[in-house]
């Protein structure tokens, strides 16, 4: 006992508070939405849905950005929208 010391290291609990953004900031050109559910395939926050026809975004949908979507349609039907 006492030859080797066991220091407690402080862990620093990093908090992150992630931004949660729940803005319509996409929009989704509708008229040129083929339906081809790529969007809905590729988006990790299951964003999309197809309805009547055409992609929308959820209710209450949760989006981070990533863009995956928008490199992800042919049709480029899917925009940000700047403010
Ligand atoms: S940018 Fe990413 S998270 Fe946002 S809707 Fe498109 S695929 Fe989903
Ligand atoms: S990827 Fe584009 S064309 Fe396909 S469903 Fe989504 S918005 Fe429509």
């Amino acid at each position: 006992m006492g030859l080797f010391s066991f220091f407690k290291k402080d862990k620093v609990k990093e908090e992150k508070v992630e931004e949660v953004k729940e803005e319509s900031h996409i929009e989704i050109n509708r008229e040129n939405c083929k339906a081809c559910e790529r969007c809905v395939a590729v988006c990790p926050n299951n964003s999309f849905i197809i309805k009547d026809g055409n992609s929308s975004l959820k209710d209450g949908y949760i989006c981070r950005d990533c863009k995956v979507c928008v490199a992800a349609c042919p049709n480029e039907c899917i925009n940000f929208v700047s403010f």
